[in-house]
């Protein structure tokens, strides 16, 4: 589908391996000045001086993770990115540098490694992200690649899982269950294509879904934002796995219960439109679809007058006694233990 028969293919094999990594890599720029030394030796230096490091990593398998007939390379290298950043920016800190690690198969041309590298380079120049080093490697099949985002923070600043407190209120950024249902709109119109190659898709009333799927953002203004008000979260998580399974690992770890209620989950109205088409209720797909890359967290309920009527935040709840479980308060004031059923359990 998006692959354009015409276009140039240079076979990795002519660069080698040096040529490859100084061709993808000579034209990043450094953004942070504790980046002492980046790509080019046998390891990236780093200078923390009085800050904490946070690290995290993730490995994307095609086929498993992404797949490449509807997920342009360019936005898969920047997704791959986001996916850390915001690991980082869960524990409200601040990143500074990556490595990427990948693997392909001989079917991949050094135009499309440009492409991915496209997608990175914007990621790191939009986030101020140093790209530091990283692995190359050739696979038997398809593609895989691994992040590594590396962040500073204050010891006193980072924010854990572990500590919501009863009586803290629950509050998520932006809108949930938008990158669920773009993938759900994106494996249609595969299906579509594969049976009439000649179809034109109609995407315009799903364009915030597709953006959400294919080019999330990672919520770096979080924690900015938080610090102008003053506030510290007491915990914190990225929305990778959809809300319940997050939620519920702020409470287990945390020792504490919660009620969540769902006239308050927030819902942009193409999600609500789309679960309409795909017969899906809405409220599942907040809790359940995966991949929107919001923050969640909780603060005191002393700090309930500084979030109210912030457009960034939505107070969706509040921690109780770990006794009283985890449960969703429906519209019609039912209470619902909630299931941590990630992304994955709509498949059948
Ligand atoms: P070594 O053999 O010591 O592991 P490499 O030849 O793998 O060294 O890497 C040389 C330099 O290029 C290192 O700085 C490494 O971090 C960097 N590098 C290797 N592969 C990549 C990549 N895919 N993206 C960015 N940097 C890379
Ligand atoms: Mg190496």
């Amino acid at each position: 589908m998006l692959e354009d028969k015409n276009q140039e293919k240079t076979s990795l094999a002519e660069l080698g391996e040096f040529g490859l990594i100084n061709h993808l890599t000579k034209h990043f720029k450094m953004y942070n000045s504790a980046t002492q030394k980046g790509v080019g030796d046998d390891a990236a230096v780093i200078n923390q001086s009085d800050k904490e490091t946070l690290v995290t990593t993730d490995l994307l398998v095609e086929g498993v993770h992404f797949d490449l007939s509807y997920m342009p390379l360019k936005h898969l290298g920047y997704k791959a990115v986001m996916v850390n950043l915001s690991d980082v920016y869960a524990m409200n800190g601040v990143a500074e540098q990556i490595t990427v690690s990948i693997a392909v198969s001989n079917r991949f041309p050094l135009e499309a490694l440009e492409e991915l590298y496209a997608g990175i380079q914007l990621a790191c120049d939009t986030y101020k992200v140093d790209l530091i080093g990283g692995d190359t490697t050739s696979s038997t099949k398809g593609m895989l690649i691994s992040v590594t985002a590396l962040g500073a923070a204050k010891k006193e600043d980072i924010v854990y899982r572990n500590g919501a407190k009863e009586t803290d209120l629950i509050v998520v950024s932006g809108d949930l269950g938008g990158a669920y249902l773009g993938l759900q709109v994106l494996e249609r119109e595969k299906q579509v294509f594969q049976v009439n190659p000649e179809s034109q898709p109609d995407l315009d009333n799903y364009t915030y879904l597709i953006e959400r799927q294919l080019k999330p953002e990672a919520r770096k203004d979080v924690p900015e934002l938080l610090k102008e008000m003053e506030i510290k979260p007491t915990s914190m998580i990225d929305i990778s796995d959809g809300l319940s399974s997050e939620i519920m690992h702020i409470c287990t770890q945390s020792k504490v219960g919660c009620k969540i209620y769902e006239d308050k989950l927030p819902l942009d109205p193409q999600v609500i439109s789309t679960s309409e088409e795909f017969n899906m209720d809405s409220t599942m797909i907040a809790l359940s679809g995966g991949e929107d890359y919001e923050l969640l967290f909780t603060v005191p309920i002393a700090d309930f007058d500084k979030i109210k009527g912030n457009p960034n935040f939505s107070i969706i709840g509040h921690i109780t006694e770990e006794t009283q479980g985890m449960n969703l308060v429906t519209r019609a004031n039912q209470e619902m233990e909630l299931k941590a059923q990630g992304w994955n359990s709509f498949e059948e």
